[in-house]
């Protein structure tokens, strides 16, 4: 049998060790290089909305699941009132990234892999046989930012609470073992006087979270959970850059979607196939580059427009407010859109 082309991937979350995991089951030579380590904490919601079966069992990533949260009642609150109670169309799964990306990583070196983890990768991947799975590519001059936390101990009234405030939106949903994600997206306020350890009861008051940021101040914070993350720029379409880009290297999609990570393993899932030929030599690595490029445009691109589309309505007092009617009214097609952005 002639020899397998070896893949390398560059960024160890979950689209670089997905698809790692993925093309060892089919016998391709692979390597993964991680700046970081595993466990770790991240800057996420930990709630996976619309990843189907079929994606899972392409992957080979079932196992990494078990034990995690099905979560499908949802609440919406603009600044500390409720203004939705509702149910999504299908469950969505929550881990903590501390569990996931360790088990995917775990599952790799089982099959094989080749991970070497704390190793920041320099070169761009652009040439035969790389693949960029670096994650979100930050921006400096964007205002935009990520703080999450676990908590043990914080009450919730639904398997999702979405509380909407001025520049901000926060989810709050179950993880495993008691541990309670609360992550926020906000608008940046370096103005702000903060504790530095622990910034988010102080970005909470000031969007107008207060009942939230009370709730916090009397639960238990997890040690080393805490994360923030500056920069965040979002995309609309697929980017145009070159060689194979997947997950949030190829979009950064909103996060109130709850469909980052989905994309991730999805990209993954559409990529295994085209990486699998090429590495049989049964394709060019142009070739290759062309067929998932286009993959991924024909599958994220109503997503993303939608999803930038509806982005402002939550960030933004007066579009909260019309959403906020919208919803109350029994007006706002809720479903389609889900269906939409997933
Ligand atoms: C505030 C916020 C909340 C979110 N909430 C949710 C949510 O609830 N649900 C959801 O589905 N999505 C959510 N997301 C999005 C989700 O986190 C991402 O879409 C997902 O992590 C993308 O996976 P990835 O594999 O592309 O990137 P990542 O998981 O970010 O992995 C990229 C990896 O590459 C490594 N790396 C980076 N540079 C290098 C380098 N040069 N060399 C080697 N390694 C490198 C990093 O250390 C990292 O491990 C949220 C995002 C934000 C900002």
């Amino acid at each position: 049998m002639k020899a397998r082309q070896p893949v390398q991937i560059i960024g160890g979350g979950l689209a670089g060790l997905s698809l790692g995991v993925a093309l060892r089951r089919a016998g391709v030579p692979v390597s993964i290089f991680e700046a970081d380590d595993y466990p770790r904490h991240r800057v996420c919601g930990e709630f996976i909305a619309g990843l189907s079966e079929t994606t899972i069992e392409q992957l080979g990533i079932d196992s990494v699941f078990v034990g995690a949260g099905s979560h499908r009642s949802v609440t919406w609150f603009r600044r500390d009132r409720t203004i939705r109670q509702q149910m999504l169309p299908e469950p969505a799964r929550a881990i903590s990234r501390f569990v996931l990306d360790a088990r995917l990583a775990a599952l790799f070196t089982a099959g094989g892999g080749a991970l070497h983890p704390r190793h920041r990768h320099a070169e761009p991947a652009h040439g035969a046989g790389w693949v960029a799975t670096a994650g979100r590519r930050t921006r400096p001059s964007s205002p935009w930012m990520g703080l999450k936390l676990h908590a043990r101990n914080l009450r919730t009234s639904d398997d999702l609470e979405l509380h909407l405030g001025d520049g901000a939106y926060v989810g709050v949903s179950a993880v495993e073992d008691g541990w309670i994600n609360v992550c926020g997206f906000f608008r940046r306020r370096p103005e702000l006087r903060i504790d530095r350890e622990q910034p988010l009861p102080a970005y909470l008051r000031a969007c107008g979270l207060s009942q939230l940021a009370e709730r916090l101040a009397g639960a238990e914070v997890r040690p080393g959970s805490t994360k923030a993350m500056a920069g965040i720029a979002m995309d609309r379409r697929v980017t145009t850059g070159p060689g194979i880009r997947l997950g949030d290297a190829c979009a950064m999609i909103p996060p109130f979607t709850g469909n980052g990570m989905t994309m991730a393993f999805t990209g993954a899932a559409l990529a295994l196939c085209p990486l699998v030929a090429w590495s049989s030599g049964e394709a060019s690595w142009e070739e290759t580059v062309r067929v998932v490029r286009a993959a991924l445009r024909r599958e994220f691109r109503v997503r993303l427009a939608v999803a930038a589309l509806l982005h402002p309505f939550l960030l933004h007092p007066p579009l909260q407010h019309e959403l906020g009617a919208v919803a109350r009214a029994g007006l706002l097609p809720f479903t389609r859109f889900y269906q939409l952005l997933h």
